[in-house]
């Protein structure tokens, strides 16, 4: 039995596709300590791991930087706000990890958490990262061209940085050239060796092992007798970038008259009376049991995150992709390489594009059949006992050398 440290942003997409795999650890007698926002206390206490949180400060919205001459460019001031949230959120990380008692044996931490690795290094135990995104498929977001003229408006954030590496013996990754993602010794991703590009970067180390269809625990209810028997069309644009509005008017239009029950989650950004009216066919939610959902659709409107993207392949379900932001572009662009969805521009969807999608998906099997195809794929890539196994060789390994 070893104890685990396991460090994940307090986001539903890097979360979900975590719980199952840290089950069956605790399954296996592992101590895990889940580190984590708050919000995610009761969905990480269900797993059987040990809940410990910091404060996550990257969401702030209304505090201003320490920046304030106005002759400094918008985007400076803007990069200059996000680092130091970046700094004081990896200010609560260290003090959760060093200022405690617990010493742990490995640690685990998603692709997203730039400081997961120098934790491991610190702390001197073995790393493994978990990656709930495609690796190294797209363009991390960097900060503004000529910010070299700013730096001294970065001076307080650099002077932060060598103040928490000389009292945690850290080095920093470098955050002000543009945003590094994170790697370990071993690398888990969510997804089969098939659904991935090809891409640089890729070795031994890359363990591919698919998902598990585990039960998230959450108590969400919804009106299943209602979709039963019926057409299924359901759409998400996840859980971040999902308060268009627009976007949601195309589907109430392009949809309301057919024959179909139509799921709609529009996320907790925007209230459900923000809509005029809604078509009778619809079922209008801030959040669905999605894993369920989609065990009954015929055809899922996306944004293409990866997860969901994932999961949807998982229960065969063929796709229109209307990505948003960042690598939801590589993975709609994927699912439409391999024949399993039609991709749609997020700036020129309307009703009719919408419609017609649906329609073309609808009379060509070939998109069912080629998501059952990929789905094939990630459910013999072994989930999560096999992400548990290639976690404790791998542990055991190092233990070895
Ligand atoms: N999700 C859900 N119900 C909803 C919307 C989203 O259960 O109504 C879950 C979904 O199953 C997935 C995660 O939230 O596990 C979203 O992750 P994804 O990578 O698809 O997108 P993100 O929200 O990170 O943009």
């Amino acid at each position: 039995m070893s104890k685990v440290l396991f460090m994940n942003m307090p986001a539903h997409g890097h979360i979900n596709p975590t719980l199952g795999l840290v089950e069956e650890l605790v399954k296996r007698g592992e101590e895990v300590t889940y580190l984590t926002g708050e919000e995610f206390r009761d969905k990480i206490e269900k797993t059987g791991a040990r809940f410990k949180s910091f404060k996550f400060y990257l969401d702030d919205k209304d505090e201003d930087t320490k920046t304030s001459a106005s002759s400094v460019p918008f985007e400076v001031r803007e990069a200059v706000k996000m680092l130091e949230r970046v700094v004081k959120t990896c200010s609560s990380v260290f003090e959760a990890v060093f200022d405690g008692e617990e010493k742990y044996d490995y640690v685990i931490y998603d692709s997203m958490f730039i400081i997961g690795a120098e934790i491991g290094r610190a702390l001197n135990i073995p790393t493994i990262c978990s990656h709930t995104t495609l690796v190294n498929a797209f363009e991390a977001p960097s900060n503004p061209e000529g910010l070299e003229n700013f730096m001294g408006e970065f001076e307080h954030v650099i002077n932060s940085i060598r103040e928490m590496e000389e009292t945690y013996g850290i080095r920093f990754p470098d955050i002000i050239s543009g945003y590094p993602v994170a790697e370990g010794m071993l690398n888990l991703v969510y997804t089969s060796r098939y659904f991935h590009p090809d891409v640089r970067g890729i070795d031994d180390s890359y363990k591919f092992i698919g998902m598990s269809l585990s039960d998230r625990k959450e108590k969400i209810s919804f009106p299943f007798e209602k979709i039963a028997d019926k057409k299924v069309i359901y759409i998400s644009l996840g859980t971040i970038f999902n308060d268009g509005v627009e976007f949601y008017e195309s589907c109430f239009e392009a949809f309301k008259d057919m024959d179909a029950k139509v799921v709609l989650s529009i996320g907790n950004r925007i209230d459900k009376s923000t809509f005029k009216s809604i078509p009778d066919n619809f079922i209008v939610l801030n959040y669905v049991p999605q894993l369920d959902v989609l065990k009954q659709t015929d055809i899922f409107i996306t944004h293409g995150g990866p997860n969901s993207v994932n999961e949807a392949l998982y229960n065969n379900v063929p796709m229109i992709l209307v990505p948003q932001y960042a690598d939801q572009f590589v993975v709609a662009q994927r699912v439409e390489e391999l024949g399993a969805g039609i991709n749609v521009e997020k700036d020129k969807v309307n009703a009719g594009i919408l419609k017609q999608a649906v329609a073309k998906v609808m009379s060509d099997s070939s998109f069912k059949a080629n998501s059952e195809k990929i789905g094939d794929s990630i459910r013999a890539a072994g989930g999560n006992v096999r992400g548990a196994d290639e976690i404790l060789e791998f542990v055991r390994s190092c233990l070895e050398e």
